[in-house]
This record gives structure tokens, C-alpha cells and sequence, in this order.
């Protein structure tokens, strides 16, 4: 009889992923910190998520898995918990197990709020709070940002989206704990009264139609912040820079939401250092 071999195995699950860099970075961390364990993708149609879910019950090596589009909110009557912060943003990206039990979360609010606190200075952060904000966009994603701006204690969101039933939607959620405004359709001139600017949608990525929009009336705007990570630095980005307009991209959001899964998954809470900020942008 030989030996059974263990070895911690988490995935990353979703449609059309291949691009994903989510093992790449716990790949990258696994070997880091001397981890015996593997990180894969599993990209399958939605017809085989059950059975999916089946093997990580039944295969106790399989310590979690990260959800990314189009499972987020699928994977959810499969689970057995769901945590306050998923549950608010109506979003799982992230399941562990607990005493064989699958609990789904959320560390997409985290990842977003922490990479603006590694680039916004405590005293400025404070001061941002209270000042308002134009949130671009209402889809999953804004979602998670939205969540994290209210639960960090900022006061004044506007939030503008194409479709704007998903707007409402997404205020009516945070209605009592915040001045949330809907705007209806997408701003195409920034108001000379927001603070902050923040982009969730997917316009200025790669492969998609462009952001059209304009800070230039905005004598007040004092962050642009885009969480689209490829290009890097966007058009609004560039464009904020120009106007000598503090920036924040939207790499540091992908990697510290990846922080916490991996502490779930394999033990330890990781750091982000220089070679993986290079390796994720190569
Ligand atoms: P999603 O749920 O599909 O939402 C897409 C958003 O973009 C919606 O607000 C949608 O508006 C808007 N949109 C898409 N195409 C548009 C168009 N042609 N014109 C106007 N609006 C358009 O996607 P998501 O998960 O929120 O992701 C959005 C973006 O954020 C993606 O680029 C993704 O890569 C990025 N992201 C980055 C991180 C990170 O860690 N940095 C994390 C999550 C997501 P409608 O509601 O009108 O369709």
C-alpha cells in the first residue's frame, strides 16, 4: 500500500478564464512561502457546476475555491453559509470549507478598499470620506466597491450606470447607511463638486469600447481611481494625470482580494511584494 499523497488543491472556477491571473499569483505565493499545494483553473459550463461542487465536498485535499464571472452568484444555493459581507453584496468570489462546511465570501470590497488605502495617505483617506463620490457603473464589481466605500464610512455616493434599473438596485441596498443619489444613464461631464471618481465598468479595457469622459469642468476632483488593471494606466487614468489629478490602478484591488482566499485555502496571509506586482502586468 503506498502512501496517500496530500496536498492542498484550490481552483479558480468560471467561463472562458484562461486569461484568469488568479494562479499565477497563488502559484506565485504557494512556492513564496514553501507551501506544499497547487492552484488550477476549472472552466466549465454552468451544467457541471453541481458535479463540481460534489468534488470539492468529497475530495478533502480541495480546501476552497475563488468564483469568478459568470459563477459569482450562481454558486450560491450550493453553499452551506454565506458570510454577512457576500451576502450584502449579493456575490460570492471566494469558498472555503469549515468543519465540512462550505461558506462563501466575499474579498472583492476588501481587496478594492485596501489597495486605495495603500495609495491615499490616512489624513487624506479621513477627509475623503466625507466628500462626494461618482461612482461609474452598477455591475458586479461595483457591487463589491460600493460595499466597501459604505462599510469604511464614506457618506456621499452618486452612482451612474448605462442600465439604470441596475442602479437602483444597487442604491436601494445601502439606502439606509449612506446619501446614495442615482443618476441616470452615464456622465459624460464630472461635475465640479465630486472629490472622488471611481470606474467598475469594463469601458477603457483592453478589447472594449473606450470611457468617454470629461474632468475637465471638475476643479474639485482630487482621485481618479479605474479598477481595470490591463492597460494598466487607462485613458481616464492618463488623463487624470494630466490634469495633475491623483490616480490609483486597479491592479492592487486583484491582488489583495486574493489575499485573504489564499489564507483560507493554504494557511497563511500573504504579501505582495515587487516580482509579483511585475509577473501579474507581464
Ligand atoms: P459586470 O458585472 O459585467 O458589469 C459590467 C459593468 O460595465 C456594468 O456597469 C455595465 O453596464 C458596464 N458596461 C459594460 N459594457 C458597457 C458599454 N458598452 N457601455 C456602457 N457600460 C458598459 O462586470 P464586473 O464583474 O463588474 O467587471 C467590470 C470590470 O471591472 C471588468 O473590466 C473587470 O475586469 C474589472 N474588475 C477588476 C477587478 C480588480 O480586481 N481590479 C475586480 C473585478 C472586476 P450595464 O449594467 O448597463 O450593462
Amino acid at each position: 500500500m503506498g502512501m496517500k499523497y496530500h496536498q492542498k488543491q484550490a481552483f479558480v472556477i468560471g467561463q472562458n478564464i484562461a486569461h484568469s491571473k488568479s494562479p499565477l499569483i497563488h502559484n506565485y505565493w504557494l512556492q513564496k512561502y514553501n507551501i506544499q499545494g497547487r492552484y488550477d483553473i476549472r472552466d466549465f459550463d454552468e451544467s457541471e457546476l453541481p458535479n463540481f461542487v460534489k468534488e470539492v465536498r468529497t475530495d478533502e485535499n480541495i480546501t476552497g475555491f475563488n468564483i469568478t464571472i459568470p459563477y459569482k452568484q450562481a454558486i450560491i444555493p450550493f453553499l452551506d453559509e454565506i458570510e454577512d459581507t457576500a451576502q450584502t453584496i449579493g456575490a460570492v468570489n471566494t469558498v472555503y470549507k469549515k468543519s465540512n462546511k462550505l461558506i462563501g465570501t466575499n474579498t472583492d470590497a476588501y481587496g478594492f478598499m485596501q489597495n486605495l488605502k495603500d495609495h491615499v495617505k490616512s489624513n487624506d483617506f479621513n477627509a475623503l470620506k466625507t466628500q462626494p463620490v461618482l461612482l461609474y457603473g452598477a455591475g458586479g464589481a461595483a457591487k463589491a466597491v460600493l460595499y466597501g466605500l459604505v462599510k469604511d464610512g464614506f457618506t456621499h455616493i452618486d452612482i451612474c450606470n448605462r442600465t439604470l434599473s441596475k442602479t437602483k438596485n444597487l442604491a436601494q441596498r445601502h439606502k439606509n447607511k449612506a446619501s446614495i443619489r442615482v443618476i441616470d444613464g452615464l456622465v459624460k461631464n464630472v461635475e465640479n463638486h465630486y472629490v472622488t471618481f471611481i470606474n467598475t465598468t469594463s469601458l477603457g479595457m483592453a478589447g472594449h469600447q473606450d470611457l468617454e469622459i470629461s474632468f475637465a469642468d471638475a476643479a474639485s476632483l482630487r482621485l481618479v481611481v479605474d479598477i481595470v488593471y490591463k492597460p494598466l494606466y487607462t485613458d481616464i487614468l492618463r488623463k487624470a494625470q494630466k490634469a495633475d489629478i491623483q490616480i490609483v490602478t486597479g491592479i492592487g484591488m486583484l491582488l489583495h482580494q486574493a489575499r485573504p482566499a489564499f489564507a483560507k485555502f493554504f494557511g497563511h496571509i500573504p504579501d505582495i511584494d515587487k516580482k509579483l506586482r511585475e509577473l501579474v502586468l507581464e
